[in-house]
């Protein structure tokens, strides 16, 4: 899968949902950089934010999109910042 191919999921994974893209277009270009770049090391779409423990079943926790409601950044943002997921890829719409 290729950049423009991860960004039109990624498109795809938000729509009818509470959350959209970070408009940011430069950051959202990153983290697709650093998830291609995991894929190519490790075989998965990994989240590029965080640190692998080396074990395939957290590894599997990492696969981006994750379950990014559950974080703390989604729950309780702070600094005035909107709720979004780890890395503001997502974002609350
Ligand atoms: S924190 Fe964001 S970028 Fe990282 S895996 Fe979850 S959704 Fe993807």
């Amino acid at each position: 899968m290729n950049k423009e191919e991860l960004l039109k999921v990624w498109k795809k994974f938000t729509e009818n949902n509470n959350f959209i893209l970070n408009p940011d277009q430069e950051h959202v270009a990153t983290i697709i950089d650093g998830v291609l770049l995991n894929e190519k090391k490790f075989g998965l779409k990994l989240c590029p934010c965080r640190l692998r423990d080396g074990t395939r079943e957290k590894d599997l926790e990492l696969i981006c999109p994750c379950n990014f409601k559950t974080h703390s950044t989604w729950l309780k943002p702070h600094s005035g910042r909107k709720p979004m997921c780890w890395c503001g890829l997502f974002e609350k719409r």
